[in-house]
């Protein structure tokens, strides 16, 4: 887990809550945001599905334009 500067009123960048730094060993910083490490998990999943997702997608664009091309 990459620890982050000391930002004095962090906010969990998923659900807009404050993030009490007394327990900051419930935080993650990433890309120069907090979250709170199931908040931050949850986002993590999200975004997982959404490369998956976007992957599939550009499979079948793929598939849209070999069948469109000239060539073919
Ligand atoms: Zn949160």
């Amino acid at each position: 887990m990459q620890d982050g500067p000391l930002v004095p009123d962090p906010v969990c960048g998923r659900c807009n809550k404050k993030i009490d730094m007394a327990v900051r060993t419930e935080a993650v910083y990433q890309d120069e945001i907090w979250f709170h490490t199931a908040c931050h998990r949850e986002g993590a999943d999200q975004l997982f599905r959404a490369t998956r997702l976007s992957v599939v997608l550009k499979d079948v664009k793929r598939g849209v334009d070999i069948i469109t091309s000239p060539l073919f």
